[in-house]
């Protein structure tokens, strides 16, 4: 039992935390294993072997010493492997760790961040922690983003995402050019799912507009374990998103096997590529004769959309499979997503839903 004087401890820390915060909740992710995991759109093959390798030989320095402050040995490799020069490079912890500065080093508290809804659900949350106001705009009819109502928010950041999660759409380049060209502030196109499909538009990271693209290892590479994300920008706007990310974002060990990944694990990294996308349109395909239409995905996953999210995920569950379960989207209604791996596991996965709904 609580003392008097612990109890008013806690009631301080309610009132002390900042207000704004109040009815944010932590991100809850599902516990306890399950045979066949596709709810979190991770490379299902595993980790790529020249990583593995990496962190095996990892010794003493890399552990018992800081590594080099923004990591340019990291820097060096991803611009290689996307063709600008290291400068234009910002590495973190995740993606989301690029996201979360690049926010909080291009708006003051109180400005606006445009979001379009359904899209990547933790950007509301991080505007929301560094004090901006989200805004969402619906996606259209057609799953297009909404131009002219992203443009009206006059948001000092825009954020898009192609290819968009949950949705799996890619957006046009035509699209993309509008709002770059009009948008008052900082756009930031989240490719997470670039490997997979959809076109690259790191060439306007260099167009002379304030645009920042977040890429990451954790889906193609295999790595998300290991937390490595970058953004790619101009090396003025890049050194705006490392002053507020801060040194020492990338340990030593994932700086390590990601550049083992990018040096000597291309070939695995593309043989697994195209097996996403082989199995994508295949499991696609086979579900709609099971009579589930799906949404048309450039990323490795596929949203479908079904009656009740929850009741059908936790028939999945008990079947063994894990797949994320998303209420209520906004012009789509519930879904469920599933990621798309191994063909074995792809049937196991159309077999459990054919018997689960
Ligand atoms: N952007 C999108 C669209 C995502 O789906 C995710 C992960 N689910 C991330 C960014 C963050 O990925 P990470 O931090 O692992 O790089």
């Amino acid at each position: 039992m609580l003392t008097a004087s612990q109890n008013r401890g806690a009631e301080s820390v309610a009132a002390l935390a900042r207000e704004s915060y109040r009815d944010i909740s932590l991100y809850s992710t599902p516990r306890g294993r399950v045979d066949i995991d596709l709810s979190d759109n991770t490379n299902l093959w595993g980790t790529p072997p020249a990583a593995l390798r990496a962190l095996a030989a990892a010794g003493q320095d890399d552990i018992a010493r800081y590594p080099i402050a923004y990591e340019p040995a990291l820097s060096s490799a991803l611009a290689s492997y996307v063709g600008v020069s290291p400068d234009m490079i910002a590495c973190g912890c995740g993606s989301d760790d690029v996201l979360d500065s690049a926010i909080r080093a291009f708006a003051e508290p109180g400005e606006v961040l445009c979001v379009p809804d359904p899209s990547f659900s933790m950007i509301p949350v991080f505007a929301r922690t560094n004090g901006l106001t989200p805004v969402s705009i619906p996606l259209t009819r057609s799953r297009d983003v909404d131009v002219d109502a992203i443009l009206e928010t006059d948001a000092r950041i825009i954020y898009l995402c192609s290819p968009n999660n949950p949705t799996g759409g890619a957006i046009a380049r035509t699209t993309v050019e509008r709002i770059v060209e009009n948008a008052r502030g900082l756009v930031i196109i989240d490719q997470a799912y670039v490997e997979f499909g959809g076109e690259s538009y790191v060439d306007l990271a260099s167009s002379g507009r304030p645009v920042l693209i977040t890429r990451t290892m954790s889906k193609a590479f295999g790595l998300a374990g290991l937390r490595v994300g970058y953004g790619i920008g101009s090396p003025e706007l890049i050194g705006e998103v490392l002053k507020a990310r801060g040194p020492y974002k990338v340990n030593a060990l994932a700086e390590r096997a990601a550049i083992a990944a990018l040096k000597n694990d291309r070939v695995w990294v593309d043989d697994r590529i195209n097996e996403v996308i082989a199995n994508g349109s295949r499991f696609r395909s086979e579900l709609m004769q099971g009579g589930f239409a799906s949404l048309e995905s450039s990323a490795n996953f596929v949203l479908v959309p079904v009656d009740d999210c929850a009741a059908v995920s936790r028939r999945l569950e008990r079947a063994g499979i894990r797949v994320r379960a998303l209420p209520q989207l906004a012009g789509i209604g519930d879904a469920i997503r599933i990621a798309i791996g191994p063909w074995e596991m792809m049937q196991q996965c159309i077999d459990a839903l054919v018997t689960a709904t």
